[in-house]
């Protein structure tokens, strides 16, 4: 099923960005299996990994503080990461995280408009990009989630609706600031699915979105923003998706919640891509 062509050119230098492999957890894991979780994978990936791939754990809230407790008190070389938060420092949103309190715990990147959060609980693009504007106030990396439905897949519309929630998104950030946050290409349709994306494909729609970050913010935010795939994304497709020019990493959910499948995402590199 390939994307709709596209008219933008590619080649923006990839030599200086490291790939960010992110486990997104979801609703899963309690602190007590987040710690061992953490452990384990500690055991299988190895500092030439981490040397060359940098990895972030979106755990649950409730397992934060424990994750980061075990990350710092056994200096693992992982960020800590969370999967949404408020746009308002603080106030009257019983059962809301504020960005700030994120940050307190030494969280890095912030997963922003995920299509779970899009389409279960209601954010729009406006929400999104007060999102993206608050996690960066708060000295944090947004992780900002883009991805077309199967049926704007199939009427072609693939680089309309994921240029259109960049655009949305990155509304109101300066072009210095956008060259360090992170967008996440995830197909709707792939997400949870076990249907991934061909990796032509991928890389197609991934080259289009840093063209839409050259045009709102310049060719340098756009040589320098890193572009992450999800959607079903496992130790035996990784390496291959890597592999392409315009895809910096991975957004990784059902596969992210075992060390032992998660690991040898972090380490694609010792499989042929
Ligand atoms: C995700 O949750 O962002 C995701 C890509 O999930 P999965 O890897 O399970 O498709």
């Amino acid at each position: 099923m390939p994307a709709e062509s596209t008219s933008r050119p590619a080649g923006f230098a990839s030599g200086t960005r490291k790939p960010l492999i992110s486990a997104n957890w979801k609703m899963n894991l309690n602190h007590f299996e987040a710690i061992q979780q953490v452990q384990k994978l500690s055991y299988l990936v190895t500092d030439d990994d981490l040397e060359h791939v940098e990895v972030s754990i979106h755990p649950p809230f409730t397992d934060i503080r424990s994750v980061q407790t075990v990350l710092e008190s056994d200096q693992i070389a992982m960020a800590l990461g969370a999967q949404n938060c408020h746009y308002e420092s603080s106030g009257a949103f019983t059962g809301e995280i504020a960005p700030g309190m994120l940050a307190k715990l030494h969280v890095g990147y912030v997963i922003v408009g995920h299509s779970e959060r899009r389409t279960l609980f209601g954010e729009t693009d406006d929400v999104v990009r007060a999102k993206v504007l608050a996690v960066h106030a708060a000295g944090m990396t947004p992780i900002i989630c883009v991805g077309e439905t199967l049926e704007e897949r199939e009427a072609g519309r693939t680089e309309d609706r994921v240029g259109s929630q960049l655009g949305a998104a990155l509304e109101g950030s300066s072009p210095g600031d956008i060259g360090g946050f992170v967008v996440a290409y995830e197909p709707i349709w792939a997400i949870g699915t076990g249907r991934v994306a061909g990796a032509d494909d991928a890389q197609q729609v991934c080259a289009h979105l840093r063209g839409v970050v050259a045009d709102v913010a310049g060719p340098a935010a756009a040589a320098q923003v890193r572009i992450q795939y999800g959607g079903s994304v496992k130790p035996d497709n990784a390496a291959e998706l890597m592999a392409r020019p315009d895809i910096d990493g991975a957004l990784v959910g059902g596969a992210s919640l075992d060390a032992d499948t998660f690991a040898p995402i972090v380490n694609f590199r010792n499989r042929p891509g």
